[in-house]
């Protein structure tokens, strides 16, 4: 029935911890791919908008270049016109038609790109030209306007030879040149959609397009020589000649082209940022699942008690015998793999979570006590705390009790770290010495300012750090500072206790100079306390059989 219900309550427990345990990995998920998608897209959204700016520049030069050519060209035939008419009248002055005058002006015509006809006039009437004849004459109509130096403009000419051309004629002194107006706007047709015109800049009058062109778009002109803007369909670009005042042209690209271009790029930018986001992702996803975990995993390892503790002897150097030892923790996880504490104990600092383990640190010591230690006549167990131990109201308590059911000695060990931690640290060590537990200032040496801590602070044992050991009768630059401690110690009245002994030559070294206690390898490593009786039982100092 007890059975039973043990049972029950421990399926209950695996269980709650179980969903805990998925619980906070789902959080961690949930965080982590949030994460991810964000840091994908970011670079995403940085490269599209990128791709926006180098589209809009790449089309507004575009658009501008059009515009100049439109312009070129409508200068060039502008320029020819004015040639071809000014070469045959000095070749012809005044003179009539003539089948010599015919066969020059087909010559000159055929020479100029954008002139189609050259003529010779009468009035309003052509009766011959550069395509022979004319026989009745041809009427032109009169002219459009007279420009300031005495042409004739007909600006929307329909010559009727081809009357759905449009042409634009120039004539002066009896002679006349045709050209074909939409010559300037013919472009190369590449792109689809693109809007090309030409127009009188003073009047904003159209002289030819090849679409629908709002009038609006040449007004913004002003007095510049070149502006380019954004409609809602169009990006356009509108610019004047500089050399002929009559001559501006327009152009205007649909903002679809644009698009496709962003588009263009964007595809080429996703790759670039889904790949950067994919790396920042992992690197996120990682850091979460390290940081998060730990703190769950131990956790998780106070429920589960996956934490034990091992023993390491602590010798009498005299006698080499075994006075006590140092409970040591270790932390066995579910997957077979341990875990020292020098990884997980100051996670557990950091994260709030040291006293829990301490606590059940204590715990487990005081059934190896009960169990094995106090088998043994005036033992000493010596136990690591940390400084939220030391300020903890629950934890000063349970190591009081602790030592009050030990037979021997019971210690605490504290660095100078705990020490610059804890706020009030020499009233609690004053409490703990008056509660009858002993206190040993931990890696000597190793921190800041010892001396004034040793001076200030009442400790009973003082342990000399390994790397101090280490040192003994080798080369090192830290080969004498192990005999100052000595002396200092020796002057405050601490017993001394060396830690990290791993040769005969080091013990022989302490032992001369009258270091009271040690602990290595050199005497035994941390076991576990059922082992501690099988391996250590001869060097058990008063161990009675
Ligand atoms: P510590 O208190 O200075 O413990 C001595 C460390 O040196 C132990 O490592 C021990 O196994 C190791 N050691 C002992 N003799 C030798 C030797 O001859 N050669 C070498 N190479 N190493 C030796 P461990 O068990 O990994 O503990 C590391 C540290 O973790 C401890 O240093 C202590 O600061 C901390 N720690 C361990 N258990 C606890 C605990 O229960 N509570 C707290 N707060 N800290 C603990
Ligand atoms: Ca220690
Ligand atoms: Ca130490």
């Amino acid at each position: 029935m007890r059975y039973a219900e043990a049972l029950k309550l421990q399926t209950r427990y695996f269980y709650a911890s179980k969903i805990e345990y998925y619980m906070t990995r789902i959080k961690t998920l949930q965080l982590t791919i949030a994460l991810a998608v964000l840091s994908a897209i970011g670079p995403i959204l940085a490269a599209e908008y990128l791709a926006y700016q180098q589209g809009l520049r790449i089309e507004t030069e575009h658009v501008l270049r059009y515009v100049n050519d439109v312009i070129h060209r409508s200068d060039r035939t502008t320029y020819q016109i004015n040639e071809s008419k000014g070469q045959i009248q000095a070749e012809f002055p005044g003179q009539a038609c003539s089948e010599q005058m015919i066969a020059r002006m087909s010559t000159i015509a055929l020479e100029k790109e954008f002139v189609e006809v050259i003529g010779h006039m009468n009035g309003n009437l052509m009766d011959c030209s550069s395509l022979g004849w004319h026989s009745p004459p041809i009427d032109l109509g009169p002219p459009d306007q007279t420009t300031r130096v005495g042409n004739s403009l007909r600006a929307d000419l329909h010559f009727p030879l081809a009357p759905n051309v449009p042409m634009v004629s120039l004539d002066q002194d009896g002679f006349v040149a045709i050209a074909n107006r939409s010559l300037s706007i013919d472009l190369s047709d590449e792109e689809v959609g693109v809007r090309f015109a030409t127009f009188t800049p003073t009047t904003g009058e159209i002289r030819s397009s090849n679409g629908t062109i709002d009038p609006e778009w040449l007004t913004r002109l002003g007095q510049e020589k070149q502006i380019s803007f954004i409609t809602d369909s169009f990006i356009v670009g509108v610019g004047r000649s500089e050399d002929i005042l009559l001559t501006a042209a327009v152009a205007a690209v649909p903002l679809s082209t644009l698009h496709e271009r962003v588009n263009e790029f964007t595809w080429l930018m996703v790759p670039i940022g889904l790949f950067s986001g994919l790396i920042l992702a992992a690197l996120v996803a990682f850091l979460a699942r390290q940081h998060l975990s730990i703190g769950t995993e131990i956790k998780l390892a106070l429920r589960r008690k996956e934490f034990y503790a091992v023993y390491q002897p602590i010798v009498r150097l005299h006698d080499k015998k075994i006075i006590g030892a140092e409970a040591l923790l270790r932390w066995k996880r579910q997957d077979g793999t341990t875990t020292m504490p020098d990884v997980f104990i100051p996670e557990a600092e950091k994260l709030g979570l040291i006293t829990k383990i301490t606590h059940q640190l204590i715990e487990l010591i005081e059934k190896d006590v009960r169990r094995h230690f106090n088998d043994y006549p005036n033992f000493k167990i010596a136990i690591n705390i940390s400084a939220a131990d030391l300020e903890s109201e629950q934890t000063r308590p349970l190591i009081k009790k602790l030592a009050e059911k030990i037979n021997g000695e019971c210690t605490v060990e504290i660095t100078e770290r705990v020490l610059l931690d804890a706020k009030h640290s020499a009233d609690r060590i004053e409490v703990l010495r008056k509660d009858k537990i002993s206190v040993a200032l931990d890696d000597f040496g190793t921190g800041y300012s010892s001396l004034s801590y040793l001076q200030t602070l009442q400790f009973d044992y003082l342990k000399i750090d390994k790397i101090f050991v280490d040192a003994i009768n080798t080369q090192a630059a830290t080969n004498h500072v192990v005999l100052h401690i000595i002396e200092m110690a020796k002057t405050l009245g601490l017993a001394i206790q060396a830690e990290g002994v791993e040769t005969e030559e080091q013990a022989r070294f302490l032992a001369e100079r009258n270091v009271e206690y040690a602990q290595g390898w050199l005497f035994g490593k941390p076991v576990q306390a059922s082992d501690f009786s099988v391996v250590f039982v001869g060097a058990i100092a008063n161990y009675k059989e």
